[in-house]
């Protein structure tokens, strides 16, 4: 079926779209064995607009997953996900397993894939974790640009700071005005697991770029997003995978499209997803806004 780039929305989401999702297709379409799967659900431009109502759930986004990281209904909350539980850390810092039922804006979640452990040297900062996981997917024949990876470093570290956020009531803000108002919580150390995704670096609005992790603490008496951390002893984990993003507004797959799921939307159809390797290009009024550098 020929993608129908007259709707504005579509097409937007097309055009901005990059090398990662292409080289997932590609992927994809090469059957390479072992390969794993994130879905993220929704795009970034929505959050930030302040899409804060559910688009997914806890139970529909993180069933079988791997690993996997969000924000709460209302920025009700940090998500984050490993170890076969789901986590949402609120504002007062102190996780809570989250409700199957608990509506999810946005997740990114992961499920397997080829792993590589990597053990991190003392001292590594997110610039060096960055460049450490750039490197491994160097020698795995992969680009960072080109690729989305999933993420896991457990250990413990030093100038650990995690954030969370106040919840919000309609009508929604802006996500850069919400996160204006969050709380930060410090540690001069701490020991726990982070877990996220490197995305290529490209502020496409589609996808959060760069490194993007969430704890908690393996005493699960703190998490959130992580900001910054040291590491002190840590093994990183890395999982290579493909990406299919899912808008479910408009029910338009990227990536790999899980079997059925447009089926059973509303809306099913009503927008057709590409197929094979999407436009390409970059939008040059989307490329020229950022993201704020506060998500990542
Ligand atoms: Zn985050």
């Amino acid at each position: 079926m020929a993608f129908r780039d007259d709707n504005p929305e579509t097409a937007n989401v097309t055009a901005m779209f990059d090398a990662a999702l292409a080289a997932a297709v590609s992927h994809a379409a090469f059957g390479l064995p072992q390969h794993g799967h994130i879905r993220q659900t929704e795009i970034v431009k929505d959050l930030f607009e302040g899409h804060f109502e559910s688009a997914t759930t806890v139970a529909q986004a993180f069933k079988g997953a791997l690993l996997g990281i969000g924000v709460a209904e209302a920025v009700d909350g940090e998500v984050v996900a490993f170890d076969d539980t789901v986590w949402r850390v609120p504002v007062d810092g102190i996780p809570v397993v989250a409700e199957p039922a608990l509506g999810l804006p946005f997740s990114v979640v992961a499920f397997g894939g080829t792993e590589i452990t990597e053990t991190v040297p003392t001292g590594t900062d997110f610039a060096g974790l960055t460049a450490l996981i750039d490197g491994v997917l160097k020698a795995a024949g992969q680009h960072h640009d080109h690729c989305v990876a999933a993420i896991r470093v457990d250990g413990t570290f030093t100038e650990m700071l995690l954030r969370s956020e106040p919840r919000q009531t309609p009508p929604f803000r802006p996500l850069t005005e919400v996160l204006d108002h969050e709380v930060q919580f410090p540690f001069a150390t701490w020991a726990g697991t982070l877990v996220g995704f490197r995305f290529p670096d490209v502020n496409d609005q589609v996808v959060i770029p760069g490194l993007h992790l969430h704890g908690v603490g393996a005493d699960r008496r703190s998490g959130g997003h992580c900001h910054r951390a040291v590491t002190v002893e840590a093994t990183l984990q890395i999982w290579l995978d493909d990406v299919d993003i899912f808008v479910p507004m408009t029910g338009v797959h990227y990536g790999v499209e899980a079997p059925g799921e447009v089926a059973e939307r509303p809306n099913a159809g009503a927008l057709k997803a590409p197929e094979g390797k999407p436009s390409g290009g970059s939008n040059p009024s989307l490329a020229a806004s950022s993201i704020n550098p506060r998500l990542r």
